[in-house]
């Protein structure tokens, strides 16, 4: 729409020329925004769960640890992975394992903050960021995220009558507690993980309570 809000002057039919190729530049311009909102979309998500890809994430984490660091925040993350998933995709098929992977992603997304950020880290491995949370508040969210994901209920015709129901190992590690490197950070709540899934799986660890009894 054009109109000459200001000064009120009518439009003369000499200037619609004009604004139409204007109003053609303009539409151009509007769809490279589209366009490119669109190609940061693919490239920062997964398709598939929804969850940011983890060159997106990892720079979401840099910038929440220096901002921790700055103003002395705690900050915890949450390393998970299904529990036999290969058993899941080997038993019902590869669609059964996408849904799978699909319910428990949107599970993890209902269950967490607004400023919080779940990430597809790997094939079945999901990570999640929280800032300005605790091991102990870490740890009650990894326990919600347990019961909730014990409940998912896959689609029957997907299962063949088969009950399947679906588990999950977590590891947590702290900032500043565990490392204030995001990389170490992420390889203690891995070493965490590990013991969870040496352990018997099914449950899940904060590195600090268990670094004594992996070595
Ligand atoms: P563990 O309890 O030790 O984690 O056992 P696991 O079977 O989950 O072990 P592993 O991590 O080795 O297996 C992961 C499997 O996830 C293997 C791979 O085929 C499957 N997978 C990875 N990405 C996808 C996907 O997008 N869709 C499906 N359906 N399967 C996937
Ligand atoms: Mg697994």
């Amino acid at each position: 729409m054009f109109d000459n809000v200001l000064s009120r002057t009518p439009i003369k039919p000499e200037e619609i020329l004009s604004l139409q190729q204007f109003s053609s530049q303009i539409a151009l311009a509007i769809d490279n925004a589209r366009l490119f909102e669109k190609v940061q979309e693919l490239s920062n998500y997964d398709d598939l769960t929804g969850l940011a890809l983890r060159r997106f994430f990892k720079e979401n984490l840099a910038q929440e640890i220096y901002r921790s660091k700055r103003f002395n925040l705690v900050l915890s993350i949450i390393l998970l992975d299904i529990d036999h998933f290969k058993t899941i995709n080997d038993t019902c098929g590869h669609l059964l394992g996408d849904e799978a992977l699909k319910s428990v992603s949107k599970v993890i997304r209902e269950s967490l903050r607004q400023t919080d950020m779940p990430c597809r880290y790997g094939g079945d491995e999901i990570i999640i960021m929280l800032p300005r949370t605790s091991g102990e508040e870490a740890k009650h969210i990894a326990d919600r995220l347990l019961k909730r994901i014990k409940e998912i209920k896959l689609p029957e015709n997907l299962t063949d009558g088969k009950e399947i129901n679906l588990s999950i190992s977590q590891g947590i590690a702290v900032f500043p507690n565990d490392s204030d490197d995001q990389n170490e950070l992420i390889n203690k709540a891995d070493e965490a993980l590990y013991y969870v899934k040496e352990g018997g799986r099914g449950f899940f660890a904060l590195y600090n309570e268990v670094k004594d009894k992996m070595k």
